[in-house]
């Protein structure tokens, strides 16, 4: 039951190769960390998989959609079966947190009733409930990623993406963004996260694949049976 499949695949930014040759699978339920050094190719990978880059060769294959026959039509399909997080929150300044959370549910077309008891549920599981009606820049770094992960989780995607999550934010709050993830883990979302952050690895029980340059160098295969390269 595989959620991401990647056959041999190439990214080319003009002359730059920022991915060369990857193949890899994450089983449903999984937690994969994507680790290698700055420029080995991690947040490409992850743009790749959400459809913010496309492959210059090679199948990818998310949830059963394969990437390179999707047009602009099933996009937002896809980008509805995922959340994806970010190293610099990327939340709407002019909105509210209840606002920013909502949003996804509003393009999806719930009820008012419905986006209403979903958002103040997922904040609530955030802990920023009571920040519901704040504006994202009153709010700590670690308080935005939160709200980050909650518009990520609240329409229950199969499959959530992290891009450094916890890059910009301090120990701490970097230790309760991990403990929020492994929440909605918990809950049944597959997460693959691209971080070089060792400690916030350990702490999590996933498997890991390692980029160098823009090729897997090692991937354990599952915790069940752990295969070096
Ligand atoms: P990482 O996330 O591991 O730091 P990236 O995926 O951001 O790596 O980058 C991989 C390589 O691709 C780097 O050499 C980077 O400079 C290059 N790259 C990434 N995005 C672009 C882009 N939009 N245009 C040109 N080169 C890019
Ligand atoms: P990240 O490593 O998370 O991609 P960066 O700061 O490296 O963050 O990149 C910020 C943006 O610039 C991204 O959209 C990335 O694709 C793009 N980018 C990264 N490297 C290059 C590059 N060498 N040339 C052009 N764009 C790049």
């Amino acid at each position: 039951n595989m959620i991401v499949r990647m056959f041999d695949v190439y990214k080319a930014y003009g002359k730059t190769s920022a991915i060369k040759g990857v193949s890899l699978e994450v089983a449903s339920g999984d937690i994969v960390f994507i680790t290698g050094p700055s420029g080995a190719g991690k947040s490409t990978l992850l743009k790749l998989i959400y459809k913010a880059e496309v492959a210059t060769q090679g199948q990818i294959i998310v949830d059963g959609m394969n990437l390179s026959r999707i047009g602009s039509r099933q996009l937002p399909e896809l980008r509805r079966r995922l959340g994806v997080i970010f190293q610099d929150f990327k939340l709407i300044a002019g909105r509210s947190v209840f606002d920013n959370v909502a949003l996804v549910l509003e393009a999806a077309g719930e009820k008012p009733k419905i986006i209403e008891k979903k958002v103040m549920s997922v904040l609530r599981t955030a802990g920023i409930e009571e920040k519901a009606r704040v504006f994202p820049p009153s709010l700590s770094g670690g308080e935005q990623q939160r709200v980050a992960v909650s518009r990520a989780v609240v329409g229950s995607p199969r499959l959530i993406l992290a891009d450094e999550p916890t890059a910009s934010l301090d120990p701490d709050s970097a230790e309760q963004i991990m403990q929020l993830l492994e929440t909605f883990h918990a809950r049944g979302a597959t997460l693959v996260i691209a971080t070089h952050n060792r400690r916030i690895i350990s702490r999590l029980k996933g498997r890991e694949i390692r980029l160098e340059r823009g090729c897997v160098k090692t991937q354990e295969i599952s915790s069940d049976h752990e295969v070096e390269e």
